[in-house]
């Protein structure tokens, strides 16, 4: 169900989520980086949901807590995976408000969400707000699948979405199979050879190893997916 706590929820999990998995996610990075991706990433989403109980984010709970969920991790997550995430956070969000001024009955109600009325059309419109968020890490990173990256996991993530939006699946069961995906995904960098980001620098020593902003994002859609998941 997409409605205005469906961004916070999905938010408050992912930190729950981030945080239990920071060690794992900093060993992987142990192996082919410099081991600071959980550390990296938890520091983010706390921080996100300090500012959340504080009250500090503009906006409320709609879009603008996506796009300002970019901006605490742009501000706080450090290396690649900060920028990167935090940019597509932002476009996420971006096209969520452009969704929501779309649609007719919100102009009227900005605090509901409700833009297509049916959980048809979320799918639809997760499905370009993933598309989105794929294109911006690809033009901030220089990247493309098959680089040993996020993008390994979020590209089929993205794909699965749109093929379930396109067969009019509640964004429940689209976004079940997009993070299904971004999880089998991830799985399938062990044997890639990274050519983006620091594990390039390991050349063929990076093969076999799970890429861990590949992991994260998997955790992250998993997060979504358990937050949109009919109760
Ligand atoms: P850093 O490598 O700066 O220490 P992190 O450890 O937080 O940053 O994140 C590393 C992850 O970022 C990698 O596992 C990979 O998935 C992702 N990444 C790095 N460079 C790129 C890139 N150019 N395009 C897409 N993803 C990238
Ligand atoms: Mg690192």
């Amino acid at each position: 169900m997409m409605d205005d706590s469906l961004f916070e929820r999905w938010l408050r999990l992912a930190a729950v989520r981030v945080a239990a998995e920071r060690v794992r996610l900093t060993e992987l990075d142990s192996a082919i980086g410099d081991g600071d991706h959980g550390i990296n990433l938890d520091r983010g989403f706390a921080a996100l949901v300090a500012r959340m109980d504080a009250g500090e984010i503009d906006g409320g709970s709609g879009p603008a807590l996506v796009t300002a969920a970019g901006r605490t991790i742009i501000g706080t997550v450090g290396g690649a995976s900060g920028a990167l995430y935090g940019r597509a956070l932002m476009r996420v969000g971006e096209v969520l408000a452009t969704a929501v001024a779309d649609a007719p009955d919100i102009a009227e109600h900005p605090d509901a969400w409700r833009p297509g009325g049916d959980d048809t059309a979320d799918s639809a419109i997760f499905a370009v707000a993933l598309e989105a968020a794929v294109e911006s890490i690809m033009r901030l990173g220089r990247s493309q699948t098959g680089e040993k990256t996020m993008l390994d996991a979020l590209a089929p993530a993205a794909t699965a979405l749109r093929r379930e939006a396109d067969a009019g699946q509640s964004l429940g069961a689209a976004v079940a199979a997009a993070a299904a995906a971004a999880e089998a995904g991830a799985a399938a960098t062990i044997p890639m050879l990274a050519t983006k980001g620091r594990a390039s620098y390991l050349g063929e020593r990076s093969i076999g190893h799970l890429d861990p902003g590949a992991v994260s994002s998997a955790i992250l859609l998993r997060a979504l997916a358990d937050a949109a998941a009919p109760s």
